[in-house]
């Protein structure tokens, strides 16, 4: 999107993440996708084309924007931040920015998808929520069918696949998948 006068002028005329080249794009922080400036972010062509690398090098530029008083610029920098978390320079970045809730949700939106559990019908799930099976399953390694409508107590997400719980039934512990359960 090309760059209205005032998100220009917001930085004077310069990228908001590298403080350095003149911005030429307007850059939408998803998941926002009007264009009011307050959603946007002052873009230099090298920036732009960077978002989708994971040049650590580059991204040291990022130990300026985070300081940005704008939401829209801390909430792509806090969001690139975290692609390289493992790095010291980054991690002491992300303890050491005190950014407001708001702020922080938006920026790990676009991150936090692949990894929330949900149920069929898209409520989130959490550690500790009692669910119900929508369809009847078969109890691998047993030869009992779990019916529809079992309930299942205090379950347990699975931290590394967000399509799967753990919950008891019949006093096993199975592994259940999302799409099969519905929030109690
Ligand atoms: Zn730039």
């Amino acid at each position: 999107m090309s760059i209205s006068p005032s998100l220009k002028e917001r930085n004077q005329g310069q990228c908001e993440l590298c403080n350095s080249e003149a911005s030429t794009i307007a850059y939408t922080v998803s998941p926002k996708n009007d264009d009011s400036i307050a959603n946007q972010v002052a873009l230099c062509p090298k920036c732009l084309e960077n978002l989708d690398k994971d040049d650590a090098f580059y991204w040291r530029v990022l130990e300026g924007s985070i300081w940005s008083t704008e939401p829209s610029v801390q909430a792509l920098s806090y969001r690139l931040l975290q692609k390289f978390k493992n790095e010291d320079w980054a991690n002491d970045l992300i303890s050491s920015i005190d950014l407001d809730e708001k702020t922080v949700s938006w920026a790990m939106s676009a991150l936090a998808v692949k990894e929330i559990h949900k149920d069929a019908f898209g409520n989130v799930l959490e550690n500790g929520d009692n669910v119900v099976l929508t369809q009847a399953l078969d109890v691998k390694g047993t030869n009992f069918t779990a019916s529809k409508g079992t309930v299942v107590k205090r379950i347990k997400l699975i931290a590394d696949n967000h399509e799967q719980i753990e919950g008891k039934i019949n006093e096993q512990s199975i592994v259940i998948l999302t799409k099969f359960v519905k929030k109690n």
